[in-house]
Parts: C-alpha cells; structure tokens; sequence
C-alpha cells in the first residue's frame, strides 16, 4: 500500500439508535455510500449503541428501513459498535497495562472544575498516579458491577495541560448499570463514544471515517487512540459542514420533543424532516438524493433554502407522477345536451411521457367542478380568468368543450349548480373557429366520481429559523399545518397502491398515503404545491 493511499475505499454510516433519521442524516448517508460507490469500495451501516440509555430496537428496525428506502444497502451485515465491547475492553485494560489509563473516583462536578478551560490549564486528578495493578483490580470491579452508577470512571492519562480540552485525560468508560438492546446485561460499564468510535472504525477497517465538524477537535484523541492501541488498520477522520434547513428543526433530541408532546403523529408524521416522514409525505428517494448530491460538502455549517429541496421534488414528480383529476371544492354542472349513458374517454396519465399510458375517464350528464373555476361575472377578461364564465366557453380537461347557460341558486343567494350545454364533436378536437374556450379546468364525473380524504400539509413551523425569536423554537410550530378535507377524484386514481404519486391537476402533487390508504378508504397527503409560493 503506497503510501497516503488506500487499496480501497472503506466508509461507514454511524447513526446512533436512539431516534429517526433525519434529512442532515441524508446528506451523511449520500456522502458516505455516494463515496463508496464513486471509488469501487463499501459502506458500512454501523449502530453507535455505546449509551443504551436512549437507544431502542424501534430506532435500528426504523433506521435500516430509510437507508434502504434511499436506494442505498450496507456492505455484509449490519454493525453494532457493541459488538466490539470485549475488544474495547481489552484495549481499555492494554492502556492501563502500559499506564495510560487510570481510574479516577472524582465526582463528574470535581473532575469538570480539574479540567479547567480552554485558557486555563487542568489540574490532575489525585488518582492519576494509581498503580497499574490498582487500576486494574479497579476496573475489574467496575466490570463486576460493585460500584453504583457514577462512583468512578476509566480515564485515559494524556494531557492536563493541552489547549485541546479533549485530551485532558477524557473519559474511556463509565458505569451504567442499565440493560442494552444488544447485550442485554452482560455489561454494566460502557465505552465512551471517543474510545468507542475510531476503533470501531480500525477494526472494520474503514479507511475514510467522516464525521460532522463538531468532531474536528476530537481528531486528535481519535488519533492518540489509533497510535497507541494495537488496532488492526489505520482509518482516519475527516469532517463536513452539518446540514441545516430553514423552516424546520434538525436534531433528533427536538425532533423526538415533537413527538413526544404530540404536536405531530409520530416520527414519520408527513410534516416531519424525518427520512420517514419526508417519504409518507410523498417525497421521493430520488429527489432526495438530487438534493443532497446538489449541497456543498463544505467546512461550514450552513443553513439550506428549503426551496432548494422544493425544487427537486417538484422537479421529480412533474416527471414523473401519473395526472388525474380530483374536485377539492366542488359545484355541480348539469350538461343538459349530455347523453344519458356514461361515455368512457381515454385521458393520458402524462403530458410528455406517453409510455406511461393512460386510463378511461367516465363522462355522465352531472359532473363536478371546482366552486374556484366558475363565475357569473362576465366582466372579467379572458386573460384574467381562464375558466368558466356564463355565457361562456371552457375546455374540460381530455374532455368535451361545454357552455354555461344558467344557474340554480339556493336561498342565500349562492350558486349551488350551473346548468350548462356541451358542443358536440369537441373530444380531442377543436371547437369551430367562432367558440373560443377561455381554458381548460379538471372535473369529475359526480356520480362515478369516489370520495377521497385529503390531508392538506403545510410547513410545521411558521418562521424560517424556528425558535430564534423566542429562545423556544415550539414558539413557531404552525397551527395549520394540516388540514383534512373530502375531495371527488376520478374513479381510477383510488385503486393505486399506497405510495403512489400523483399530479392532481391544477391542485398540487399528492401520495396515496403508505399506512392508511384503501381502495375502500382512499387517503392522499398533499406532498406539495404545484407552483412555488411566496413566504407566508
Ligand atoms: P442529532 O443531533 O440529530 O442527534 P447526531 O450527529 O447525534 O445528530 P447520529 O445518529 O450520531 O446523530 O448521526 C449519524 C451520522 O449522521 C453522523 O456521522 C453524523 O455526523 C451525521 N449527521 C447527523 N446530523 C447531521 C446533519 N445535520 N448534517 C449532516 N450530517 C449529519
Ligand atoms: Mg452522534
Ligand atoms: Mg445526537
């Protein structure tokens, strides 16, 4: 192996099980199998489960899910660091042996007052001078569980002194008398992450370690590790700029407060920057990638337009999720001269893509439009509005051209039908020069139309740095960020499987939900806008 380089390419992916992921953890997880992939080597998915304290098996099975659902897959089986823990342990008494680590009875308050700060330097603790064989009987019994949680910790004998704070003398091991998902209560003292993490790294011979740029000045403890313990190959640790999104909350710890006090349903609630939440929203594993392959790998932390992700979703889905059409707010229009039969017409599923086919779309006498579409106001221009106006022309969209004739008003005043007359030979076809249609509206058929749930989301938080007003970024959670309404949608769209994309004309993109979605029960969650919207 020359030197400087390496025969191959070995990263990792080390999410610690103790919440969802989130769309930072997707810029982690391109990066890490992206690089994999680019040099012809491999990624690991490894579980960081040194602290079972908030770690749970829900959050391993979630986990797995998303890196796969992102198109990704882990080379050989999945990895625990805690499977390494007789190997950590072993180390740990090799430091001891060769009187580089010792155990320390200060209180965590007394050993937080000995380290100093950055200006000032650390005092040494008065048990870093124990023997060897003292240490070692000691942490045998640290093993053994005969000290209570916090009595005393194995620390690593470097520098009191050093300007780096993590060299003075950081923590190896900690008693935790607490079962783990994964050992179960074979342990009672666990590694620290630092003592935990680069070796985990050496032992599964990854080469590239890539960490956020927190970790910058845990490199060299990551490196004093390396050098002093017998590890069976040298990774080394490099940093990225954390990713952070306006609008929204990226880190687990406020992500599971959400949850927790139940301002949304669950980790893979639709309004949630979760990996799950993204995906049940109708965001797809396409776009997503697009996005986070589109960021700077910066040494910055920098914070995202949301936009910039809006982009790609819409750009994904407008080439390719199947149209239909669906009636949010729907007005009744009788068409008097409409045959009394239903009339099948073929409508294409997509405007360019004519290999995604397309589907029968039943006409009847009675159809629905959407209340937003009609007006008795025949003032307005035809350029102001492209729709239907009495006494005037539309297209009905893979359908006939039809006329407003007259309306039926309740007794309030509103327009609750509008009678209106088709012009015959007009499917697929141009009406005869003197009928101008003002445009095109979508429909649906009102009685072969289904009744459909829609799930209107908006952005969880109201203010693009949630929190920063306040100091309390729950402050900005938008109260309207989901609206539930009943819609007719064309008949067809209803037999999908969950997790089907669609463009509901004119209305926006929508997803048949993943969990609550039937043909009996049909369920779509607004993924997103059709158009761009300005800042509310
Ligand atoms: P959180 O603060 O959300 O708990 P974390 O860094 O503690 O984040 P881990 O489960 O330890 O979460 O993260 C696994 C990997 O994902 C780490 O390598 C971490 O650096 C990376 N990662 C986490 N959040 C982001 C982010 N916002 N941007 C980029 N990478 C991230
Ligand atoms: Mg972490
Ligand atoms: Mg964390």
């Amino acid at each position: 192996m020359a030197a400087g380089r390496v025969e191959k390419v070995v990263t990792r992916f080390p999410p610690e099980p103790n919440g969802y992921l989130h769309i930072g953890h997707a810029k982690s997880i391109c990066l890490n199998f992206g690089l994999a992939r680019e040099f012809g080597g491999e990624c690991n998915l490894r579980f960081d489960d040194t602290n079972p304290a908030k770690e749970e098996q829900e959050y391993i099975e979630a986990i797995k899910q998303d890196v796969q659902w992102l198109g990704f897959q882990w080379a050989g089986e999945v990895r625990y660091a805690s499977s390494y823990f007789d190997q950590f342990y072993q180390w740990a008494i090799h430091l001891i042996e060769q009187g580089k680590a010792y155990v320390c009875d200060l209180t965590a308050e007394q050993a937080s007052e000995y380290r100093g700060w950055a200006t000032k330097p650390g005092k040494e603790s008065p048990f870093r001078n124990r023997s060897v064989a003292e240490n070692l009987a000691l942490f045998e019994k640290m093993k053994q569980g005969e000290f209570d949680d916090g009595f005393c910790v194995l620390r690593a004998k470097i520098d009191m002194a050093s300007p780096n704070m993590n060299l003075r003398d950081p923590i190896l091991y900690r008693i935790r008398k607490q079962s783990h998902h994964q050992t179960g209560d074979k342990w009672c003292i666990y590694p620290s992450y630092d003592f935990a993490h680069g070796q985990g790294d050496a032992i599964e011979g990854v080469t590239h370690s890539i960490c956020t740029l927190e970790f910058q000045d845990h490199r060299p403890l990551y490196e004093w590790f390396i050098e002093n313990l017998p590890v069976p190959s040298t990774p080394r640790q490099y940093e990225f700029g954390r990713l952070n999104i306006n609008y929204t909350v990226t880190s687990k710890r406020n992500l599971k407060q959400l949850v927790d006090d139940q301002i949304v349903a669950g980790w893979d609630d639709p309004r949630m920057p979760t990996i799950s939440g993204m995906r049940r929203r109708g965001v797809t594993a396409a776009a997503l990638r697009s996005f986070c392959d589109g960021l700077a790998v910066a040494k910055t932390d920098g914070v995202v337009d949301i936009a910039q992700l809006e982009f790609e979703i819409r750009k994904d889905l407008n080439e390719n999720a199947t149209r239909a059409m669906c009636v949010l707010n729907p007005l009744k229009v009788s068409i008097t001269n409409a045959p009394d039969a239903v009339e099948w017409l073929d409508v294409a599923n997509h405007p360019q893509q004519e290999s995604m086919g397309q589907r029968s779309v039943p006409f009847t006498k009675e159809i629905f439009i959407d209340v937003a579409d009609f007006t008795e106001d025949t003032s307005l221009s035809r350029k102001k509005f492209k729709r239907l106006v009495m006494g005037d022309y539309v297209r009905l969209r893979g359908a006939y051209v039809i006329k407003a004739d007259d309306v039926v008003k309740n007794d309030q005043g509103e327009v609750i039908e509008v009678i209106a007359s088709l012009v015959e030979d007009t499917v697929g076809k141009n009406p005869p020069p003197e009928i101008k249609p003002r445009g095109v509206i979508h429909w649906v058929s009102a009685t072969q139309g289904k009744q459909v749930e829609l799930r209107m989301y908006d952005r969880l938080f109201k203010a693009q740095a949630p929190g920063k007003a306040t100091g309390n970024y729950l402050d900005d959670v938008n109260p309207d960020s989901l609206k539930i309404i009943t819609a007719i949608a064309e008949p067809a769209t209803v037999d999908c499987e969950p997790e089907t994309a669609y463009q509901f004309e004119r209305e926006g993109y929508f997803v048949s939900d993943r969990y609550d979605h039937s043909a009996n029960a049909p369920v779509f969650n607004l993924t997103i806008s059709l158009k761009e919207t300005l800042d509310k």
